[in-house]
């Protein structure tokens, strides 16, 4: 028995005008998951725990990210396809948009144009003897790593994460001089990056264009790498990822899953998850557990699209899970979301996910893949850290404990 985990990114939410996403949309796959399988809640980290995607992807997959988690940096350069050295600092980066001063857009219009090339600019710079390592992402997002001597992952943010605000400097979180020293190669890069994309060829014909400039690197999310213990050792099952999300990329490099790239895949609302679909069916035929995300439930829930998630929703259920459900040989099928990211709010929030499990199970009375229906369910409210234990068990894998 084969194990397929799939993750709608953000999808769970709460009421806007009495229904949510997961209950406005038609989603016939979806619920014939809930109906034919055992369904519940799950906090990802825990109750109250507002959870990032990668703290609550870590949990999911049974790290529990209190001992693991060192900052967001080091799974985007992993899930970027770089490679860390002992000592190294990595930092998330959001190509952004200065304007007198202040950050009037943190992602830069999401728009990708030229920032390859801006990306080059900014690579392989020397700031006070340490090296500067800065790559391109997915959409606007970038990773800048920080290699040399006495460096620290002990500093603040220069994003400020609200619109209309001044990027903030970077400041030394503890008394230890590497953190000063960090803190002021980070304010030195943010000058370089304001000064070398500002006059830039490619800013100017953004501009014409009519897009927005990509004039400054916002960084966040400071970390050093940690050994985590691979994935296949822990479970003695061979995983594998399909994600075009860098920072869930990085999650499964990190643990040792094995990365399947699928064409089209972008992680925004247009990608092809259709094709995801069948690198998932694909790669049941060689691996014990596949492990499918998707991440435009979630775009759409930041946004505060309603009429969007729902539209999200609805494709996934026609173009991912009816393929799924078609080609079902000796798999159990796991259906749920690495948070809740309701529409009112557009972030994350501690709401529970729903989660149904389709396999040998002791189904309930639940029809309906919904956030409400879910909770009724036979699985009660789980923790996000106990799932891998109770999928082991389903498929028969769970060692005994005790005699
Ligand atoms: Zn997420
Ligand atoms: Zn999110």
């Amino acid at each position: 028995m084969k194990i397929l985990l799939i993750i709608c990114d953000g999808m769970g939410d709460r009421l806007i005008d009495g229904k949510t996403p997961l209950e406005a949309a038609r989603k016939p796959n979806m619920d014939f998951i809930a109906k034919n399988g055992i369904t519940g809640i799950m906090d990802s980290v825990g109750p109250g725990v507002r959870p990032g995607s990668d703290t609550a992807h870590l949990s999911l997959f049974g790290y529990n990210p209190f001992d693991f988690y060192t900052g967001r940096g080091p799974f985007e350069a992993l899930g970027a396809g770089l490679s860390l050295r002992k000592g190294d600092v990595a930092l998330r980066c959001n190509f952004a948009t200065l304007q007198n001063g202040k950050v009037i857009d943190r992602r830069a219009g999401r728009d990708e144009f030229g920032l390859e090339e801006l990306a080059n600019e900014l690579d392989g710079m020397e700031i006070s003897g340490t090296e500067i390592i800065f790559k391109k992402c997915s959409g606007h997002r970038a990773v800048l790593i920080l290699r040399g001597e006495n460096l620290s992952a002990n500093v603040s943010d220069t994003d400020p994460e609200i619109k209309n605000a001044k990027p903030l400097i970077s400041k030394p979180l503890d008394r230890n001089p590497d953190s000063t020293k960090t803190a002021e190669i980070i304010n030195k890069f943010t000058q370089k990056s304001i000064e070398i994309l500002g006059d830039h060829p490619i800013n100017k014909e953004r501009t014409k264009m009519g897009k927005l400039p990509a004039n400054i690197i916002l960084v966040r999310g400071a970390g050093i790498q940690t050994h985590l213990p691979p994935f296949n050792h822990r479970y003695k099952i061979k995983g594998a990822c399909i994600s075009a999300t860098t920072l869930i990329r990085g999650v499964c490099r990190a643990i040792g899953m094995d990365i399947i790239g699928v064409e089209g895949a972008t992680g925004h609302v247009d990608s092809n998850i259709g094709g995801k679909a069948n690198a998932a069916i694909n790669a049941l035929k060689s691996y014990d557990f596949v492990f499918l995300h998707i991440k435009g439930t979630d775009e759409a829930s930041h946004d505060g699209n309603f009429d969007l998630k729902k539209a999200m929703i609805e494709r996934i259920d026609g173009e991912v899970i009816k393929p799924i459900l078609e080609n079902r040989k000796d798999v159990t099928i796991v259906l749920t979301s690495d948070h809740s990211t309701p529409i009112s709010i557009r972030q994350h929030s501690a709401d529970p996910v729903p989660i149904a499990i389709l396999g040998d199970v002791r189904t309930d009375s639940v029809e309906r893949f919904t956030e409400r229906e879910c909770a009724m369910g036979g699985l009660n409210r789980i923790c996000g850290i106990h799932l891998m234990g109770i999928l082991l068990d389903l498929t028969n894998r769970a060692e005994l404990f005790g005699a």
